[in-house]
Formats: structure tokens, sequence, C-alpha cells
């Protein structure tokens, strides 16, 4: 190797990555569209700050490599992804391939996520060019912006997920996916294995879990760090995750329902819980310390 060409690579590597966060980067630049939210307006990390250290693990200054969220529904999980993706294209362009279990999937997502988010961010507008029938560079399932592009991939599409090299790796609602892709293996594996040229690499898998002990996204879970999101009691501050079984309410009247807290024993009420969500925090099982590149959070839609 010529010495330019050593500090060309020495300049790549050492180049600092954005010290902004991608929680920073949405509230600073993100706004939400009609087609996908039901308040528009700027996007704000603490209407739901459990997303805050997903998001951040998601940033180029975060040590981890792959991120695993395994969460209820209605819990943002898309958003994130949508945000990560503005962020990408914003702010740290690479290739990015997100896999969906069908190419309807793909399709839905381009159409009613990407697009009115290209539209509705005054620092995305422009950045990639709108679909054209002739133009390869721009089609629904792929898309070309300075310094990357993102390809959308049925999980099932073995060829879609043995493309190219990719940085970005976005794996959603895993626990969908067939099987294999084709006769090529598990696509989890297969999109993984494109990100291997790149140091700085993200992998992303998301999904709400399904059948106990046969869930893709509870098995990488246990892979992980795994945090779960702890709150405090409003009477007595004891910390706790919020489970299904300490849910209460009078025969018949399930509208009625409050939450036992495991401590005190007193009863919560719906009206606490933004309160307690917004004093809460990610506590993991696994340190970091113990060499852990997979930061895995767990929440459910309680
Ligand atoms: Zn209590």
């Amino acid at each position: 190797m010529r010495v330019e060409e050593i500090q060309i690579a020495v300049a790549d590597v050492v180049l600092p990555p954005p010290d902004i966060t991608v929680s920073e980067w949405a509230d600073e630049n993100r706004r939400l569209s009609s087609e996908s939210a039901a308040e528009r307006g700027e996007w704000r990390t603490d209407r739901a700050p459990y997303q805050r250290a997903i998001m951040d693990a998601l940033s180029p200054s975060h040590p981890c490599e792959q991120v695993v969220l395994m969460s209820g529904a209605q819990l943002g999980k898309t958003s994130i992804l949508e945000n990560f993706i503005g962020y990408i294209i914003g702010l740290d362009p690479g290739p990015v391939l997100l896999v969906q279990p069908r190419e309807a999937d793909c399709e839905a997502f381009s159409k009613d996520r990407l697009a009115p988010m290209l539209r509705d961010c005054s620092t995305l507008r422009g950045k990639v060019a709108g679909v054209r029938s002739r133009d390869s560079n721009n089609t629904i399932l792929h898309k070309k912006f300075t310094g990357g592009s993102i390809t959308m991939s049925a999980a099932s599409s073995p060829a879609g997920l043995a493309m190219r090299s990719i940085r970005y790796c976005l794996l959603d609602e895993v626990d969908r996916y067939p099987a294999s892709a084709g006769a090529e293996g598990d696509p989890v594996n297969l999109a993984i294995t494109r990100t291997a040229n790149f140091w700085n690499r993200k992998i992303v898998l998301c999904s709400t879990p399904t059948v106990k002990g046969a869930s893709r996204i509870e098995a990488a879970w246990m892979e992980s760090n795994q945090q779960t999101y702890w709150v405090p009691c409003p009477h007595c501050g004891g910390p706790q995750v919020l489970r299904w079984s300490n849910v209460e309410w009078p025969e018949g009247e399930p509208e009625q329902a409050r939450y036992r807290c495991e401590h005190c024993s007193q009863m919560i009420g719906e009206h606490q819980k933004a309160s307690m969500l917004k004093h809460g925090e990610w506590r993991a099982v696994r340190s970091e310390s113990e060499g852990m590149l997979v930061a895995g959070f767990w929440i459910n839609s309680l």
C-alpha cells in the first residue's frame, strides 16, 4: 500500500462520527406526518422517554453494533426505525437494507412511512428524488441518496437479501419471517452477512414476540445485555417492571383496571402512568463491561 493510500484509509477510520444522537436528531428535525401519526407536528422524545436509550444505541457514537427491540404493539417501534433512517439519510449516509416479512409490507413502509417523512422533514427534503418510472435509482423499493441508498426487501426473497454490501441492516417484525428465504436459509443470517465489510455497521432486530420458545426476537434478546424498563411506584417509589399479572379490575369492569404495586400493594391509576414512565430507566442484566456489542430492550404494552 502506498503512503497516500494509507493516509486515506487512516483518515476514513479516524473520521469522527456525527456527535449528535438519533434522539437529538429526531427532536431537532423530525416532523410527524399525518399519514402515520395521530398527532402531527414536531417529534418529541419526551412523549415516550423509554425510546431515548433505544435510539441512542443506534447512534454512531454508541459502541454497540446490534440493537434488539422486543416490544408490544403501539410502542413506537416503527417511529424509531423511521428516525434512524432519517438520521442516516441526513447525517451519516451509507447503504441500508430494510427487511419486512412480505413485499406488501415493504411497499406500505415506503409509501406510508418513508415518503411522508422525506416530504415533511425540511432537512431531508430533496435528498432523495421522487419515484420516476424510468429511473432505476428511485423505485418504491430502492432509493438512492447522497452517500448511500435504501433497499426494502421481503424476508422471503433470497435475491433481495443477498444483493450487495450494506452498512445498516434493519430487520423489522422478525417473528413473522419464514424459516428460510427460498432455499438460502435463515433470512436474518442472510441479511446480517451482508454487513461483514463495514467496521461501523449497525444491525437492528425488532419484533413483537410470538410463540414463547420459538421466537426469533426472544432468542436475540437473550443473547443481548437484556435490558428491561423499570418504573418507580408513585406511592412508595419502589422500582419495578410492569407485569400483566399485577393488573386488577372489578368483576366485569375491565375499563376500571388499575395496577397493584409489587412493593407496597397500593393501587396505581392510568393517570399516574405518564409520570412513572418519565422517571423510569433501563436496567441491564448483563453489563456492558462484559464486552457486549448487543444492546437488547424489552418493553410490553402496559
Ligand atoms: Zn408502591
